[in-house]
């Protein structure tokens, strides 16, 4: 799969948020079964040393860190542990988010929700590459990841800032892979349609009915695995990616393409 000058991960750290559940644990693994060593970051305890212990099952290096994104005081001591344990820092994948409490049109959006939802899904993204890009740098390169949604492709009624905060995670992806691609740090973004994860099961509800509506708005007719993503962001921060600069990548098993 992924390599790089080693032919994989060997020697390599990687850096993933929301690692305790979903999307961010399974793209955690991938990158040990690749053999980078792993820093998994996320506020929820205990699922996270969970992670780390699921990684060290493999065979692989992991530490698990406590961090709210939304902290730069946290974001900042994650790195520094980071670089302690594992004395460097050549990928990272921003993917911790939340999804809205409730639907509800722009006009009746409540300010609240508003700001937790742009908090936790945009400005931690900004605040986990600040920190991280000057680490990266020290190597010389590495690559960057960040999770967008379907939700960063097309406009979702009832949905205003979710919509807005992953449309505006393509945006800053784009921004800083326009920054930094002269220095050999690449910045993407990966659009998950709907995979199964603990999320989605608080999105559906965990009814039948509810996975029933989500899979029909999916052409694919299942909903996506978390492996799925996770082989993706892997892929994304390997050489085979060398040329892909500023992409938002649709794995969304062609739900927004209808
Ligand atoms: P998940 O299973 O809920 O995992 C997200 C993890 O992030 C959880 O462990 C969560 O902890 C953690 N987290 C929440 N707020 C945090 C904070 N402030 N600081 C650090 N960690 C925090 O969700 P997922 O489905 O894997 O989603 C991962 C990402 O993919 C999100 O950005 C989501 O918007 C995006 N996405 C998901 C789907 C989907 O269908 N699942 C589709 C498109 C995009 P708690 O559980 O304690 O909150």
């Amino acid at each position: 799969m992924a390599t790089n000058e080693n032919g994989n991960y060997r020697g390599k750290v990687a850096f993933v948020t929301g690692a305790a559940s979903g999307i961010g644990r399974a793209t955690a693994l991938a990158f040990a079964r690749e053999g980078a060593s792993v820093v998994v970051a996320d506020v929820s305890e205990p699922s996270n040393q969970e992670t780390a212990r699921m990684i060290e099952e493999l065979g692989g290096r992991a530490i698990a860190v406590r961090c709210d994104v939304t902290r730069a005081e946290d974001v900042k001591a994650a790195l520094d542990k980071t670089v302690e344990a594992f004395g460097r820092l050549d990928f990272a994948f921003n993917n911790a988010g939340i999804e809205p409490k409730k639907a509800a049109p722009t006009a009746e959006y409540e300010e609240e929700e508003w700001n937790r939802i742009i908090d936790i899904n945009l400005r931690s993204v900004f605040l986990c590459m600040k920190h991280e890009i000057p680490l990266i740098l020290k190597q010389g390169r590495g690559a960057i990841v960040n999770t967008s949604s379907g939700a960063g492709i097309i406009g979702i009624k009832g949905s205003p800032a979710y919509t807005a905060a992953k449309h505006g995670v393509i945006g800053l992806t784009k921004a800083a892979a326009l920054d930094y691609a002269a220095q050999n740090i690449r910045v993407n973004a990966v659009c998950p349609g709907y995979i199964d994860t603990p999320m989605m099961g608080r999105f559906t509800g965990g009814t039948d009915e509810g996975r029933a509506k989500v899979i029909a708005e999916e052409p694919v007719g299942r909903m996506g695995k978390p492996e799925e993503i996770a082989a993706a962001v892997v892929w994304l921060c390997s050489d085979a990616a060398a040329f892909v600069v500023g992409h938002a990548m649709v794995i969304d098993g062609g739900q927004t393409v209808q």
